[in-house]
């Protein structure tokens, strides 16, 4: 793909959505970091949902280590994976009490030191909790940026590479909101709305003449309608059903 379709494709989506976040609730670092670890295989509605009557009664990592690991999976057990969650957010808590002064790092390194953090994890906290220009790959971008031609990849690792490389200065703090925010709502797994997507002639895809036009109920597309499997390339990778933790 060409710098002018690529550039186009960002202020497209800019245009559309000129100041994206996340979808997860959160006040501070700590608890932007522990609803990432929590939307890992989770969406970010349960997160929030699990995320709001916790966050009343521990906030900090001193919170919720007095609040216990028995306590905290009462919380959290609508989501998936709770009990491994509990155990790595009980273990994080301490670490960051240990080593961090109960602060979250702003540091990739450290980052991923913590329990259940891994890379996905660690870009999200850099990007939306301290401004780096950090793009997060996960399954909803890894489709969309395949999809489209903005960075084929075969790993995420690959990807988020490529979309690091490639994507103009001026777009890459925000380019993870604007590709997952897409990934989840118009280029979606099993029906992409071709149609109706604002970035549809500029998509590497080849459209169906009617979907071009905007005028076909039903795409004729077929190599998009199924999901594009992620292969995790990088350290510690996890996908999330609504590619949350975004
Ligand atoms: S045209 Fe279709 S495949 Fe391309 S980005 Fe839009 S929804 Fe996705």
């Amino acid at each position: 793909m060409n710098v002018t379709k690529r550039r186009a494709i960002f202020e497209r989506l800019r245009a559309a959505n000129p100041k994206p976040t996340t979808e997860l609730v959160y006040r501070t670092p700590f608890e932007l970091l522990i609803a990432v670890v929590l939307s890992a295989q989770a969406t970010d509605v349960s997160v929030n949902k699990a995320t709001a009557t916790l966050y009343k009664v521990a906030n900090t990592p001193k919170k919720l280590l007095a609040l216990g690991e028995a306590n905290l999976k009462e919380h959290i057990r609508r989501i998936g994976l709770y009990q491994t969650k509990a155990r790595n957010i009980i273990a994080l808590c301490r670490l960051l009490l240990e080593k961090h002064g109960g602060e979250v790092p702003a540091e990739r390194e450290a980052l991923e030191a913590l329990p259940g953090v891994g890379r996905k994890t660690a870009n999200v906290v850099l990007n939306t909790a301290f401004g780096q220009p950090t793009i997060a790959v996960d399954t909803h971008i890894f489709r969309v940026a395949n999809r489209t031609g903005l960075a084929p990849g075969k790993t995420v690792l690959e990807v988020e590479q490529k979309l690091l490389k490639t994507t103009p200065d001026e777009f890459k703090h925000d380019a993870h909101h604007w590709l997952i925010l897409h990934g989840r709502y118009v280029c979606k797994a099993r029906n992409p709305d071709c149609p109706h997507c604002p970035i549809r002639d500029l998509c590497d895809r080849k459209l169906a003449p009617a979907d071009q036009n905007g005028t076909s109920a039903k795409t004729a597309h077929p190599r998009t309608t199924r999901a594009i499997p992620v292969k995790t390339g990088s350290s510690k990778p996890h996908q999330n059903k609504t590619g949350g933790a975004t």
